[in-house]
């Protein structure tokens, strides 16, 4: 692998390799961009066939997370660290991740990591004995707990603002809204949209989630036969890549307009999204939609978290979705399009702003 070439080919800042013999730990972080902030985006622990593959996972998810903080507002920058599991190794967990900490430490708050697949608030915590730029441990005076509320008022407001374009008006009183995983985070939805005045229809694979959306007023729909009933927008809050082939004509048939939901990588390809916008629908891309989370853990890094502060920069994802709509209008692009140039734009414009020499440049680390 030619790993200078893939950095400049698509603007890698950085590319760390850790290793620490005595805990076994074996780790890559990637720091793709830090013009809007430090590098923030979490650790996932998981096995990999050939390093190769761990290094190009890690700079993939690290210009996803560049893509996603700059798009949702945020200033923060975009990384991502990948721990190599060894399968056939037992390792002593707090040793190894204590290590990561120490390295992350010396990074000196150039990333900021996080939890992520295979990786849970405990290894935070491991990670907090050594450095304070880790985000979503319990142990942290200030911390923010549990993200699910905030990613579902995100997705709410951006629904909302998915409706506005779709219906002429933001209000989703009335509206007939197709909730798929009515989990931590489509429950959630579903309560805000009732209480609304929208008539919620929801699906689950398990009885238990089922049971609790019932009780709150939700109609309930087999989730192998999800667009058997009639919507106006649907909600993906489970898996991914449920907008495809398959799906398509049957989201078509159900009278759905909007598609606005939590769920990562709705769009099975790109394609997928190309083929919405031929159809007329519309689509409030997912890593904006779902922002909610991250700018809730990123509000930790203010001095502590603050609930109302947290509160107001969520409710503007809405204000994000329109803008995406209008770069999708101007370019006559389809909006999973306008997504990336929203974030591609906002970068270049505050680069622009480097060439003014400041000796204290401000971070969300320092104010
Ligand atoms: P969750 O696991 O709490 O809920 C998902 C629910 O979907 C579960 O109840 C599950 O039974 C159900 N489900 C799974 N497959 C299904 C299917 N085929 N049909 C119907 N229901 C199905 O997860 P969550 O935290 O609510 O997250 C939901 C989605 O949003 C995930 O894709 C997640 O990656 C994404 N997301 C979550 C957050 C967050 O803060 N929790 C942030 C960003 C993105």
């Amino acid at each position: 692998m030619d790993i200078f070439k893939a950095l400049e080919e698509y603007d890698y800042e950085q590319l760390i390799f850790m290793n620490d013999k005595e805990t076994g730990l074996k780790a890559i972080t990637c720091i793709h961009d830090t013009t809007l902030g430090p590098g923030l985006g979490g650790s996932r622990y998981w096995t990999y066939e050939k390093e190769e593959e761990a290094i190009l996972d890690a700079m993939r998810l690290a210009k996803g997370m560049t893509y996603k903080n700059a798009a949702s507002g945020l200033p923060i920058g975009g990384a991502k660290t990948v721990i190599l599991k060894n399968p056939d190794k037992e390792v002593n967990k707090e040793a190894m991740f204590r290590a990561f900490g120490r390295f992350v430490e010396g990074l000196n708050g150039r990333y900021i990591t996080a939890a992520d697949v295979g990786t849970t608030e405990i290894e935070m915590d491991y990670i907090y004995q050594e450095t304070n730029y880790v985000a979503g441990t319990g142990l942290k005076p200030g911390t923010s707990g549990n993200p699910s509320p905030s990613t579902a008022h995100g997705v709410y407001v951006g629904m909302k603002a998915a409706a506005n374009k779709a219906f002429g008006s933001p209000s989703l009183e009335g509206k007939r809204i197709l909730i798929e995983g009515v989990g931590k985070v489509g429950y959630i939805l579903a309560e805000k949209a009732i209480t609304e005045g929208a008539h919620v229809i929801a699906a689950d694979l398990f009885e238990e989630p089922r049971k609790r959306a019932r009780d709150l007023g939700c109609q309930i729909v087999a989730s192998d036969d999800l667009f058997s009933v009639q919507a106006d927008i649907y909600a993906p809050c489970a898996l991914g890549a449920t907008v495809n082939d398959d799906s398509l004509e049957q989201i078509k048939a159900a009278g759905i307009k909007v598609i606005a939901g939590a769920a990562n990588n709705q769009l099975k390809e790109a394609r997928h999204g190309d083929k919405l916008e031929e159809m007329g629908l519309i689509y409030a891309p997912d890593y904006i939609i779902n922002s909610g989370g991250v700018i809730q853990v990123a509000d930790e890094f203010n001095g502590g978290y603050n609930e109302a502060r947290a509160r107001m920069s969520i409710d503007r994802v809405y204000d994000q979705i329109e803008k995406v709509f209008a770069i999708a209008e101007r370019d006559g692009i389809p909006s999973y399009k306008a997504a990336d140039i929203l974030a591609e734009e906002r970068i270049a414009a505050v680069r622009g702003t480097r060439s003014i020499f400041n000796p204290h440049t401000k971070s969300i680390l320092n104010r």
